[in-house]
């Protein structure tokens, strides 16, 4: 018998892999989700012999993964296997011109000089200064807990601040761009990562140039099986751990005594345990699980991240000119970002993302058909979606007509839809917002949500609504900033 419980609430990346951290701590381990099944947004849908990953479609940084089995003690390729794809995405823009973004250094120099004209210097100069604000101030910032003073003294972190430079504060990521770039074509490719945390290139600061180094440097992976199988094998190796799972299991409330987390009320009925981890939206944490209205509407107050539109669609027909993650750019892409966060609606000419697993597994679609995940960006927190999605299919099917020179919509066999409203039911993400605050204010991108409660003691945070933030690396790195603190913490705190 353990001396020691833990209960998570939530069983998103971050909540699985923070049970299997407390597990390692020889914590009793009980994960309560409300859904049927595991994963969160990283979960799995079928159809009609197609299969699609639900939400997160790209894989990076897979050290991540790599250290929380080492964490545990456990061979990771006894759990899942990966391997870097030769081709991170093909980018079709407006004007025509075709971008591979390959894995090969040579090539993609190469691609950029002889396709967008942007010599091959300007980029590897970009890509080093990426590199090294990611291992001076990046890693630094997103691998330790930012609220707490202790942090603030350590080495590593006085040396980081004073590698901060203006420029990366005041200017936004866009005008970063124009100054090192002078083609069109490329400031669009690096602009587009300020989507990778739900943010506006226009308004984010300069500082989320890091982005582009975990997909351009670290590379693209494609993880065997689809991304399924990263909450598969974090579900197996915390199982193997003794970590529960109790499935279809709604938490009300967390039970707070005297200013300390005793457990969760299920149904009407009390679980006590020795600390609680939230691994839900943080906003519907204060609001539902802590009854706490005055700083649910401090927070709603900050703007949400973007939110996605996504059609899950299986293709009667092969198009060998696409790959597995593909992007036709929009023509006017700042006016996107503006009609996103502004006037809140999904621009005329959205960006198109088109993910398609069966290119690298043909068992993910029927025998010569494939299934295509298709994404366009779409603001968080509208309620109706009806008349939108049907307008925003009817503008992507004329936009992908003109652009592939072919109808897609004859060869649609088969549609699932994904809207803002369905992604706050299925996850409990607010108002559908994917990564939950933006980054287009200096606050939102450097202070997210602390991992743990100032005034609750034994109450932590994990997740990609609070720090460092969204996105599968950055979500086991939350899971592992609160396992750090429950290690080294003397009260739990
Ligand atoms: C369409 C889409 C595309 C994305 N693309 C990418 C991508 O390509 N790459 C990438 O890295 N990331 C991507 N992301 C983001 C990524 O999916 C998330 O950042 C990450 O999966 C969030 O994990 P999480 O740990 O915060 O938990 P979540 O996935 O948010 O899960 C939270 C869990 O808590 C449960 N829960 C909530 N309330 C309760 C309650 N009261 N009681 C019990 N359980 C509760 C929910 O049911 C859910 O299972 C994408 C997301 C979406 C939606």
């Amino acid at each position: 018998m353990k001396s020691r419980s833990a209960i998570i609430i939530g069983s998103g990346v971050a909540g699985i892999a923070a049970a299997i951290r407390l597990a390692v701590q020889d914590f009793s381990v009980t994960v309560y989700e409300k859904n049927s099944y595991p994963g969160g947004k990283l979960s799995l849908k079928e159809k009609d012999g197609f299969r699609f990953d639900a939400g997160p479609s790209l894989f990076t940084d897979p050290a991540e993964l790599e250290e929380l089995f080492n964490y545990a003690g456990e061979p990771i390729d006894e759990y899942i296997s990966y391997s870097k794809v030769e081709c991170g995405c093909k980018y079709f823009f407006a004007n025509g011109k075709i971008f591979h973004s390959w894995a090969d250094r040579e090539k993609l120099l190469a691609a950029f000089a002889e396709k967008l004209n942007e010599p091959a210097e300007t980029v590897t100069a970009y890509l080093h200064q990426a590199e090294k604000l990611y291992q001076s101030i990046g890693a630094v910032f997103l691998n330790h807990p930012l609220q707490k003073r202790s942090t603030w003294f350590q080495r590593p972190f006085l040396k980081a601040l004073k590698d901060v430079r203006p420029y990366m504060i005041y200017d936004t990521l866009n005008e970063y761009h124009e100054s090192k770039f002078k083609t069109g074509e490329a400031i669009q490719i690096f602009n587009r990562f300020a989507t990778y945390n739900g943010s506006s290139p226009y308004s984010a600061p300069a500082m989320l140039s890091t982005i582009p180094h975990t997909e351009l440097n670290g590379g693209v992976y494609y993880p065997k099986g689809g991304m399924i199988s990263i909450t598969n094998a974090l579900y197996r190796l915390a199982v193997k751990k003794g970590v529960q799972f109790v499935f279809n299991a709604s938490a009300d409330r967390i039970i707070c005594v005297e200013n300390k987390a005793r457990g969760i009320v299920i149904n009407g009925e009390n679980i006590f345990a020795d600390l609680v981890i939230s691994n839900a939206d943080i906003c519907f944490t204060y609001q539902k699980l802590l009854d706490d209205d005055r700083t649910a509407r401090k927070m709603e107050k900050r703007e949400k991240s973007s939110s996605a539109l996504v059609f899950y669609w299986g293709i009667g027909k092969q198009f060998p000119q696409l790959q597995l993650h593909n992007i036709f750019f929009s023509s006017e892409y700042k006016a996107e970002f503006e009609s996103l966060f502004k006037t809140k609606t999904v621009y005329k000419d959205p960006t198109i993302y088109i993910n398609i697993t069966s290119k690298m597994e043909g068992s993910h679609a029927p025998a010569g058909k494939e299934n295509w995940f298709v994404m366009v960006n779409a603001p968080s927190g509208n309620s109706n979606w009806e008349e939108a999605t049907t307008y925003v299919k009817q503008q992507i099917l004329k936009k992908l007509r003109g652009m592939l020179k072919e109808d897609v919509e004859p060869h649609i066999e088969t549609e699932m839809i994904l809207d803002p409203p369905a992604i706050e039911a299925n996850t409990g993400a607010a108002g559908g917002a994917i990564y939950g605050t933006s980054s287009n204010s200096k606050a939102g991108a450097f202070w997210r949500h602390p991992n743990f409660s100032k005034e609750i003691s034994g109450l932590y945070f994990c997740g990609g609504t609070v720090h460092p933030g969204g996105g599968i690396p950055l979500c086991l790195k939350s899971a592992k900033i609160v396992g750090e603190l429950i290690q080294y913490a003397k009260d739990f705190h």
